[in-house]
């Protein structure tokens, strides 16, 4: 069976001499998904290009689907995030005579055949997009190039959420990497050989004035509301507004301000979740109201040596994060099978893990009685966001500590996340359960005690997050019941510890080696 990016390379080649024969008519069509931007967008600025070439118009659109959201376990405060970001969009594309039409269609299968009807119903001919590399995405783009075909209309669909397109990077054997490592010295390589990955698309052309009156009816639409199955509550919605700003130029200023004034002790500080030294723009990358492009270009830039591998350590070490998403949708294309519920590595998909109700509700809400778990997954619950150490630990003690199927913590990061992103989401939860590429080995288990410590010396992390001990003094905040503040703990409704950590080592170095097959 070919990869669904296959399906979908053949469908362009497939349709190639249909395509390059159809006229421009009244106009260009942009479809917006995952790439909520006006600058440095791929499929928007080629979208532009054709329009102005054939002198036509574009006209951007925006489906708003509730039952993909379901589907892809997308968190009321991300949709949120992206409804808030449309409402920008559409103004700063006015500001180019370009309307942004978006319509609200429930059934998700449905979304192909409605986009063609919009076409014919505005005499446009041709319509760009940027892939998104899910298997159910790309199944879909495949499908519409051929339908597009069929009715005579043009469908390009292009390479952007990536600086290097997954796939394009092979080892000497000529297989896909499964390894970040050498992956990326052959990224680095792969950027430092084609400087022009890193150049940016500039915003659309201005359509032409009579546009205004020609597309008036598309202008005046309204950003729909948030779908009912994801809307928040007043206060949750006034919380998360005033942390997560939407839109692009919030985007920008985040990530300059970041370069101006963090990213410089990126390198020694990025671990410490007390002293918020890392970007926070994770929510722009998952929602393309940043390119990764930007995001790179700039942190090089302000590298003395203008390398990305090179110089500055601060730069060095955060670019080499940021390429990590690129790896993880380099993976997902390669072995799509990831998208169906199963680990990367097949002969782990056979590990008894744990369905204990109980252990997953304490974890759900912060009561384990490990401080430093509890502070991790009580910042989930109210900023949508946690720093990427905590999923580290929080991962970790959820599938090695607990022996809970892992797909249940990687499902719930999902549905609270702002910056929830398949593909990052399901690597960094493979890579914490020592079932993924590129895993830790399975008896490398974080000790949630030591991990506390040492990345939360003065626990003020902790403090800020579980306020019940906020009183205790000193090292007893890291395991308050294992260092004579017990009483304290108690009084403040702090619960115990809900398993040992060395049982429930042991009990892990047993049950997870045994279920991969010997060889
Ligand atoms: P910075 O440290 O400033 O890094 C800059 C950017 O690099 C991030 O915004 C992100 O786009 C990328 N990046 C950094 N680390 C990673 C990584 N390990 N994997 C992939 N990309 C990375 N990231 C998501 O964007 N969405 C997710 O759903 C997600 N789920 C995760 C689940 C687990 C279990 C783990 C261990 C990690 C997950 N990450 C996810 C990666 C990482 O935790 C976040 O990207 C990071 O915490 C975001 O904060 P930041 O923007 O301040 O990051």
């Amino acid at each position: 069976i070919p990869r669904p990016i296959e399906q979908l390379a053949a469908a362009l080649e497939e349709t190639s001499a249909v395509r390059n024969k159809v006229k421009a008519k009244d106009a260009v069509v942009f479809w917006y998904k995952m790439d909520l931007r006006t600058t440095d967008n791929r499929g928007l600025w080629e979208a532009s290009e054709k329009a102005r070439e054939t002198g036509v118009p574009l006209i951007c659109l925006y489906i708003v689907s509730p039952q993909d959201f379901e589907a892809h376990l997308t968190a009321s405060v991300r949709v949120d995030f992206m409804m808030r970001t449309l409402r920008i969009l559409k103004q700063d594309l006015a500001a180019l005579d370009i309307p942004l039409y978006v319509e609200t269609v429930e059934k998700r299968k449905e979304i192909p055949s409605r986009i063609i009807d919009l076409m014919e119903e505005w005499g446009a001919s041709h319509l760009f997009a940027n892939m998104e590399y899910e298997v159910d995405e790309l199944r879909r783009e495949a499908k519409m190039v051929k339908m597009c075909a069929d009715r005579g209309l043009a469908m390009e669909v292009f390479h952007d959420t990536c600086v290097v397109s997954p796939g394009a990077l092979t080892t000497g054997s000529g297989k896909q990497y499964a390894v970040y490592t050498p992956w990326y010295r052959s990224w680095v390589a792969h950027v430092h050989a084609n400087p022009e990955l890193l150049a940016t698309f500039d915003p659309p052309s201005k359509n032409s004035p009579d546009a205004r009156d020609k597309l008036a009816s598309l202008f005046d639409c309204d950003i729909p509301d948030v779908p009912e199955n994801k809307r928040l509550s007043e206060e949750d919605a006034k919380r998360f507004r005033a942390l997560w700003p939407a839109g692009e130029h919030e985007a920008v200023d985040r990530l300059e301000k970041f370069c101006k004034e963090k990213v410089g002790q990126y390198a020694q500080r990025r671990n410490f979740p007390a002293q918020a030294a890392t970007s926070s723009i994770s929510v722009h990358l998952a929602a393309g109201t940043l390119s990764a492009r930007t995001a790179i270009r700039t942190a090089r830039d302000r590298n003395k040596m203008k390398k990305l591998d090179a110089g500055d350590e601060g730069i060095k070490t955060w670019i080499s994060e940021v390429a990590w998403r690129d790896f993880y949708k380099h993976v997902l294309v390669n072995w799509p099978y990831i998208c169906m519920n199963k680990p990367f590595k097949p002969e782990y998909s056979n590990i008894e893990w744990s369905y204990n109700s109980s252990h997953f509700k304490a974890w759900c809400e912060g009561r384990t009685g490990f401080p430093i778990v509890d502070a991790a997954m009580r910042q989930i619950t109210n900023m949508a966001y946690m720093h990427n150490r905590c999923r580290m630990i929080v991962a970790s003690f959820l599938a090695k500590d607990l022996l809970i199927d892992w797909r249940m913590g990687e499902r719930f990061f999902m549905e609270h996340l702002i910056d929830g992103d398949f593909a990052s989401n399901n690597g960094g939860w493979g890579f914490s359960a020592s079932v993924g590429v590129d895993p830790q080995p399975y008896f490398r288990i974080f000790n949630p005690l030591l991990q506390s410590e040492k990345f939360d010396p003065e626990g003020d992390y902790i403090r800020k997050w579980v306020p019940e001990l906020k009183d205790i003094k000193g090292k007893a905040i890291h395991d308050p019941y294992g260092r004579g503040a017990a009483a304290q703990a108690k009084k403040a409704g702090y619960p115990e510890p809900i398993v040992d950590h060395k049982d429930s080592r042991n009990r892990a170095l047993t049950v997870l080696p045994y279920q991969v097959p010997p060889g």
